[in-house]
């Protein structure tokens, strides 16, 4: 059987790929550096520990397994980070998939899911949005992923690789079983900081911006389980092996919940007080970003599973108490 390559395998959302993958008896191999992902994420298949930064190390990974097709997780994800540093983006997430590309060419492997993000659209000119959204990236981040989305349209024109975009709206939640969850180091995600202030391991929660054109003043954004969006990198696989065209999916629940929206939530499932202070706006960020995900319903079979946000900040709590205590 050919082996699915995971990069990024051992972090938050590549991990829980690797899990779903290996549960319906699929041989995983899990590529990661380490610098973002955590070893204790390592309990599904093989293990190759290098950087796609080393073409000599990535040359290697594919002449010693047999690898039908891969799922590209590994990236620098901070928003305001990448406003700050770019070369970093430009260097970790363009130019590193370059080389993942180039040796995926080498080795004949044409078939590749993209962990891509909804940041790609910019600034909503609708209330709920469709893959046709016209694309205009506010951060090095989201242009990083914006690029390597052409490149690898380029590429299937050039080579015929296929491959399958994903975008993601928001991320959250943790394994149900608590095996795996989120941590990142340092954390700038909105759930993982209200838990963090649930916890007491932080004094408050700031919210960025309280004058957005919003119900609130608050951004509205989309939350989907993470064991969701694993569920999604399963079916868009199937979708490239039966012969799927190229092309972008939605992720989301196609609802939009505002900051102070989930920190009530958050003071509800923990039942803890979680101060509050309120803040300029972060650069970079969209006021609103909230999918339509028919796409992925309708061409892929996707339908989230966990999409009641209670769920999702709860699998969080779960998961934060037992990582953080
Ligand atoms: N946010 C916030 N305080 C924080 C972290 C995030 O108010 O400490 C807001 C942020 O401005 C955005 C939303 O929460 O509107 C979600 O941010 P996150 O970084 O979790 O995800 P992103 O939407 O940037 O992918």
């Amino acid at each position: 059987m050919q082996k699915t390559l995971i990069t990024g395998g051992a972090g938050y959302i590549g991990s829980h790929a690797a899990k779903a993958l290996s549960q319906l008896g699929r041989e995983v191999v899990v590529l990661d550096s380490l610098v973002a992902g955590h070893r204790d994420f390592l309990k599904w298949g093989e293990f190759e520990n290098g950087d796609l930064a080393d073409p000599a190390f990535l040359k290697s990974v594919f002449s010693k397994h047999d690898i039908g097709e891969v799922l590209h997780f590994a990236a620098f994800i901070a928003v305001g980070e990448s406003v700050e540093k770019p070369e970093l983006y430009y260097g970790n997430n363009v130019r590193n998939t370059l080389n993942l590309l180039d040796a995926m060419m080498a080795a004949d492997v044409k078939r590749l899911v993209f962990s891509s993000t909804a940041a790609v659209y910019g600034e909503p000119v609708t209330d709920v949005i469709a893959e046709d959204h016209p694309l205009s990236p506010l951060s090095p981040y989201a242009w990083s992923k914006r690029m390597i989305e052409q490149i690898l349209a380029d590429f299937d024109h050039a080579y015929g690789l296929k491959h399958v975009c994903l975008r993601y709206f928001n991320a959250a939640g943790a394994d149900l079983d608590g095996e795996i969850g989120e941590r990142h180091q340092p954390e700038t995600h909105l759930i993982p900081l209200i838990l963090h202030a649930a916890l007491g391991l932080r004094d408050n929660i700031t919210i960025f911006g309280t004058d957005y054109p919003t119900p609130d003043g608050t951004c509205l954004r989309d939350y989907i389980h993470v064991t969701d969006l694993a569920d999604a990198h399963v079916k868009a696989l199937e979708y490239l092996i039966k012969g799927g065209d190229s092309r972008a999916f939605n992720l989301g629940n196609g609802n939009g919940f505002s900051v102070r929206e989930i920190i009530d939530v958050a003071r509800e499932v923990s039942g803890r007080e979680i101060p509050v202070t309120e803040s300029t706006r972060r650069p970079g960020d969209s006021p609103a970003l909230v999918s339509s995900a028919a796409a992925a319903r309708d061409i892929l079979g996707w339908k989230p599973q966990f999409g009641d946000v209670r769920d999702i900040v709860r699998t969080a709590w779960n998961w934060h108490q037992k990582d953080l205590a």
